[in-house]
């Protein structure tokens, strides 16, 4: 079977780690006898340049029409004078929305290899593996009415919190299963002692624990959780939360790991298709230098391999190459550190290409 994917490099260093990524999914087919099939169209800033629209019609629509998109990155400052409506960042809400990607999956890990590039201490995030699911389409984020208006004199400014029962089982459920298949414990954030949307959070993630008697439910206040991320972070497995809470605690849990340059992310929609990139930007200030860290998109490719397609043995390849590199103290500029031996972006892609086409195991090394 061949999986289609949609390659959105985007702009900046999106263009150079995208690549990296494809040589990666290549070596698979090697060595896993994996199909795929790879089309490019652009997005974001590049796709403004060529259209007059970070999100052409024809980029949707092989979006819509692949079994899977890998995104880089979109933005820089060149594009920051244009009207909202056209900057390179609303191609990713058209994309989110038009895909239905409701489920924004970060994992934080923490490499040992790497622990020294965190700014916690050792025994503090040594060992830390989190996932943050994170509600990505409803919450206050799209709640009406909003908007700044004049009453009374003054202006005013609101936001609505709306969460429907549907919209919370879906996400419980995805973290559920996605917490089934790790540690088998899952936490709950809200704030439902003084929201009731949240109220209605707690009461539906625990009507769906029913479904999920194997797997351990706690809930937290966010408050708590964002001090207990800090304070001892070993004691999260899988953490669900609502679209604003969510957003800022998956950028909390991504700083334990002390590189934004390692963190990859998916966000799914209900048939499990999805969207995979990492979790930084564009990077425009080392954009073109061959500079960029690779692997948090490259790991994204793992996310992909394992959330759509299923293909758990190869997505382990992925991870276990980019530990071996990492074990062999090879390192972009972003992780570096005294006694390792500082690469490229595209000489970090081929030694993980490298781990995986001689990783042992492999049906057809080449
Ligand atoms: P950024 O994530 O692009 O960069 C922040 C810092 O991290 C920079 O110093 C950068 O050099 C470094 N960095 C990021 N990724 C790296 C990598 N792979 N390897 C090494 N270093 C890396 O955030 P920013 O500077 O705030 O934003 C730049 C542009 O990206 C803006 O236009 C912003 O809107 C856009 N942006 C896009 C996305 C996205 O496409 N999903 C996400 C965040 C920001």
């Amino acid at each position: 079977m061949t999986h289609k994917i949609a390659v959105l490099a985007g702009d900046g260093i999106g263009q150079e780690i995208v690549p990296e990524a494809v040589n990666v999914l290549k070596a698979l087919e090697k060595t896993d006898g994996l199909r795929f099939e790879f089309e490019e169209a652009p997005v974001g800033g590049t796709a403004y340049d060529q259209t007059g629209h970070p999100l052409p019609e024809a980029t949707l629509k092989l979006a819509k029409a692949a079994d899977s998109v890998l995104l880089g990155a979109v933005g820089g400052p060149k594009w920051e004078p244009l009207d909202y409506s056209v900057r390179p960042e609303r191609a990713l809400l058209g994309l989110r929305a038009e895909l239905g990607l409701f489920a924004n999956i970060r994992p934080a890990k923490v490499y040992e290899a790497l622990v020294e590039a965190s700014t916690l201490k050792r025994e503090v995030i040594s060992g830390v593996d989190v996932v943050v699911v994170r509600e990505l389409t409803g919450g206050i984020y799209f709640g009406q009415p909003r908007g700044v208006s004049v009453e009374n004199g003054q202006r005013i400014g609101r936001n609505t919190a709306v969460y429907s029962e549907s919209e919370i089982r879906r996400i419980a459920k995805v973290a559920f299963e996605i917490a089934r298949k790790r540690g088998k414990s899952l936490c709950s954030v809200d704030k439902a002692n003084v929201l009731e949307v949240t109220e209605l959070w707690r009461t539906v993630v625990t009507e769906t624990h029913k479904d999920y008697s194997d797997v351990k439910l706690s809930h937290m206040y966010v408050d708590n959780a964002a001090m207990q991320l800090i304070r001892n972070p070993r004691q999260f497995d899988v953490i669900v939360t609502s679209n604003l809470f969510g957003d800022v605690l998956s950028d909390e849990a991504a700083m334990l790991t002390g590189s934004i340059g390692m963190l990859p992310s998916a966000s799914l929609n209900d048939q499990n298709k999805g969207m995979f990139e990492p979790i930084h930007g564009s990077a425009p200030d080392i954009a073109g230098k061959n500079l960029a860290n690779p692997i948090a998109t490259i790991l994204s490719m793992a996310m992909m391999l394992s959330y759509t397609f299923g293909e758990m043995k190869a997505a382990k390849r992925i991870e276990d190459a980019v530990n071996a590199v990492l074990t062999k103290g090879l390192r972009t500029g972003d992780i570096w550190t005294e006694g390792c031996s500082k690469i490229g972006t595209k000489e970090m892609g081929a030694a993980i290409v490298g781990e995986i086409i001689n990783s042992p195991g492999c049906a057809t090394p080449s």
